[in-house]
């Protein structure tokens, strides 16, 4: 067995119920620079707009994986029962109860046990679904940022739920907001960015919305942490996107969720 100090993490977040971006992140992952991942750290948000609540919960429940961390997201809190979706937009109203009537028992169970974030995935490393502040707060910008970089208690945390990849990052009072420039390519190819992580520096890292991307690149995204190298890699991977439309519209789920992951908006 490899040591702490070697370990990779595969940093997933927003899978939202989109199996088939699932399926294509974890193969891709696996392939990756030939060393594949040790671990999974699943930042939330499970289940919620996509078809196939029970399948993505049972493939990382089923995942071989030495060690599978999951938090909650405020999804995985509405869908199985335990908050309620006020405050939801009525399309996420209704994904969420479709959900919640789709959901096997022992899986809304299983999503009922899920910790609440921050949890600590490795020594100065948090994993959370919103802010290491608070579960529930949207970092979309520098400015939502800065607090919680000065205030965590650790150098690097992990987070989601905004659906948008990238990182930033503080160093005494100067800051810096990475987004992965995907130069080379197209988007029909994996294609990835990685960033070097400095001693001394904070940094709130998002892999990207799994399942539903919201920053224009209809890709899965996901991220490969490397402990030793002190670096993370952002990865963008093409799915069967008309697959997963397909079982939205199947199930009778709103139009607008099959529609908006052909634009990633
Ligand atoms: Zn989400």
């Amino acid at each position: 067995m490899k040591d702490w100090q070697s370990m990779r993490a595969l940093v997933i977040s927003d899978i939202h119920g989109n199996l088939h971006a699932l399926e294509a992140v974890l193969k891709v992952a696996q392939g990756c620079s030939g060393s594949g991942f040790d671990e999974i750290w699943n930042l939330g948000d499970l289940v919620g707009y996509g078809a196939h609540p029970n399948e993505v919960i049972d493939t990382l429940r089923a995942s071989p994986a030495r060690r599978v961390l999951h938090v909650r997201g405020n999804h995985d809190r509405v869908c199985c029962g335990l908050s309620s979706s006020q405050g939801f937009n009525p399309v996420a109203a209704l994904a969420a109860l479709w959900t919640r009537q789709h959901l096997r028992p022992e899986n809304r169970e299983w999503l009922r046990a899920l910790p609440m974030g921050p949890i600590e995935a490795g020594r100065g490393v948090l994993c959370v679904h919103g802010s290491p502040l608070h579960e529930d707060q949207y970092i979309a910008s520098m400015r939502d940022a800065w607090i919680p970089l000065r205030r965590m208690p650790a150098e690097v945390a992990f987070f989601g739920h905004t659906h948008l990849q990238g990182a930033f990052s503080c160093r005494g009072e100067s800051w810096s907001e990475d987004a992965p420039a995907y130069t080379e390519g197209s988007r029909d190819e994996v294609q990835q960015f990685t960033l070097a992580m400095l001693a001394g520096s904070r940094y709130l890292i998002n892999p990207g919305g799994v399942g539903q991307p919201r920053d224009g690149d209809w890709r899965a995204a996901f991220a490969i942490y490397d402990q030793s190298e002190r670096q993370v890699t952002f990865y963008r991977t093409p799915y069967d996107v008309a697959a997963a439309q397909g079982a939205i519209r199947a199930a009778g789920l709103p139009e607008r969720l099959a529609a908006r992951l052909t634009t990633g908006r």
